[in-house]
């Protein structure tokens, strides 16, 4: 069992230790992590920010554990150099096409989100979006129109095989949680999304257990608000689930509870916290690990197929939570090894 662990920039390095001292108190026999650079970090040891060794190392593992990466001293360099280009070179060269995205109400934090603590506390759904397709990969320009007015344009298209593909991902995980999908599309006004819809309807005949909805992204978005707690599953495609992941996170409140997972058609994933390098507490020891650490436990279930270990380190998450374990982002004062700490001793 390989574990490649990417910690990056800013905070990365100190969120990741925590992750890596939860893994090693489970004492897994057989567990390996091996250590890359990545991020501005490797751009300013070997000239860029996803070196051939770390590709190679990511590659060679069972599932690679990120930490952030983006670094201010880089913001300057030319585009494919800069920190962030490690993420997308790493979701194009390991076929990295599907983005899970749990949101869940932690008992506790309830007063954290940006909704009522009783609309909040219903919360425990997964957004899957798509990650390699859409318009965000389509040809695209800035021209110049006949009459001189310059136009931007984007195109934006699925084949059927990328909607299968996702549509599987999705039901499968419906199938491990309450067997409740919604696809959200623009069916009404996008050829596209009429595609997407028709094919999604097809999988379902796969997955009789599941309950398939479909519903306009105007109104998921509505919905998401309303009434969080009626979803359990939502699989959408690229730009969309961009857009309704970042309102699901507020939603559920920190930033720094948030993990998520980029899975290939193989067992191989890349999970990290859905936050960046956060350059304005770096060093502090102030940052939360606890996304990183839930990021650790879903890299436990989907690249290895260790459930239980994952499950106990949620429940490890959930019970210091309860006790009253907070960092600053939640309004506390314990900084990033005293949460480590707390977790590690209710594992
Ligand atoms: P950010 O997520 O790094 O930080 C936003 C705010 O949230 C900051 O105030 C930060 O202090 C706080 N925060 C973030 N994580 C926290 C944690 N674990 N505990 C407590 N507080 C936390 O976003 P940003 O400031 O917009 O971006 C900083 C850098 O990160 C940029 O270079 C950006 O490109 C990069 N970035 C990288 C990733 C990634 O690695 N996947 C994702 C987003 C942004």
């Amino acid at each position: 069992m390989k574990i490649a662990v990417l910690a990056g920039d800013g905070i990365g390095s100190e969120i990741i230790r925590e992750a890596v001292r939860v893994l090693q108190a489970l004492d897994l026999p057989g567990l390996e992590l091996i250590p890359a650079d990545v991020g501005g970090m490797a751009y300013k040891k070997h000239g860029h920010p996803l070196p051939a060794e770390t590709l190679q190392i990511a590659r060679a593992a069972d599932g690679i554990l990120f930490g952030a990466v983006g670094d201010p001293d880089c913001d300057n360099l030319e585009r494919h150099l800069r920190p962030e280009q490690a993420i997308l070179g790493l979701r194009k060269e390991l076929g990295l096409f599907a983005n899970l995205r749990p949101a869940k109400v932690f008992k506790g934090l309830e007063d954290a989100s940006a909704l009522r603590p009783e609309v909040a506390g219903a919360i425990d759904l997964l957004i899957v979006r798509e990650l390699n397709g859409d318009v965000y990969f389509g040809e695209k320009g800035i021209r110049t129109l006949p009459d001189g007015r310059r136009q931007g344009w984007d195109m934006m298209s699925y084949a059927e095989d990328e909607v299968r593909r996702i549509a599987h991902v999705a039901f499968k995980a419906a199938m491990g949680r309450k067997k409740k999908l919604c696809s959200v599309d623009k069916a009404n006004v996008l050829e596209t999304f009429q595609l997407w819809r028709d094919v999604v309807s097809e999988v379902a005949a796969d997955y009789p257990e599941v309950e398939l909805t479909h519903m306009y992204v105007d109104n998921a978005a509505m919905q998401l608000v309303r009434n969080p707690g009626q979803f359990d599953v939502i699989v959408t495609g690229n730009m969309f689930g961009d857009i309704l992941s970042d309102q699901a996170s507020m939603c559920v409140g920190s930033i720094g509870m948030l993990a998520s997972a980029s899975l290939s058609e193989g067992k191989l994933g890349l999970y990290e916290p859905i936050h960046g390098s956060a350059p304005d507490i770096a060093g502090k020891g102030l940052a939360n690990p606890m996304a990183t650490v839930l990021s650790a436990a879903m890299l436990l279930r989907h690249s290895l197929g260790l459930e239980e270990q994952a499950a106990r380190i949620e429940a490890a998450v959930a019970r210091a939570l309860a006790d009253g374990i907070r960092g600053a982002d939640l309004g506390g004062t314990l900084g990033t090894v005293a949460i480590g700490d707390a977790i590690v001793e209710r594992l």
